[in-house]
């Protein structure tokens, strides 16, 4: 059987990187994560992220590049990555997530993130525009 695939977005502005506090299941609340989600059937890959974006920070955004790699998380689910621009609204935390944070080079590394998002994170770290 394929995996089924999450995307998740290392959502850029002024040369930070969003990272979002998981408010739910209890095993990973208070951990942080790039946002994103499950495909639904039928989506393609960047159309998932493009909804989940909008439903889960109410923003409207644009992938921009698929991160190389695919990162295993429970059996059956991987995690893809896009870097992603924002084009409009300003993220809110409004599902699966209690708190958002932009971080700097120098504190991508100060927040709690999920063990299986860690390497997606440190290629998402080197990418980091210019502010
Ligand atoms: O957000 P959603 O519940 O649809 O995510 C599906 C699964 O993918 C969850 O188990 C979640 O922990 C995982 N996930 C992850 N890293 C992300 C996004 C989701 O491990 N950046």
């Amino acid at each position: 059987m394929t995996d089924r695939v999450v995307v998740a977005g290392a959502v850029y502005d002024r040369g930070r990187l969003l990272a979002a506090r998981r408010s739910a299941p209890p095993e990973l609340a208070g951990r942080w994560e790039l946002p994103g989600g499950k495909l639904e059937p039928g989506e393609r890959p960047e159309q998932a992220l493009v909804r989940e974006l909008r439903e889960e920070l109410g923003v409207e955004a644009r992938p921009v590049e698929r991160i190389p790699g695919e990162w295993p998380l429970m059996p059956g689910l991987v995690l893809q990555v896009w870097t992603v621009r924002l084009l409009s609204g300003e993220p809110r935390p409004l599902e699966d997530h209690d708190e958002l944070r932009w971080l700097g080079p120098e504190e991508i590394h100060t927040v709690d993130w999920l063990d299986q998002d860690r390497p997606a994170v440190a290629e998402a770290a080197r990418r980091l525009p210019a502010p």
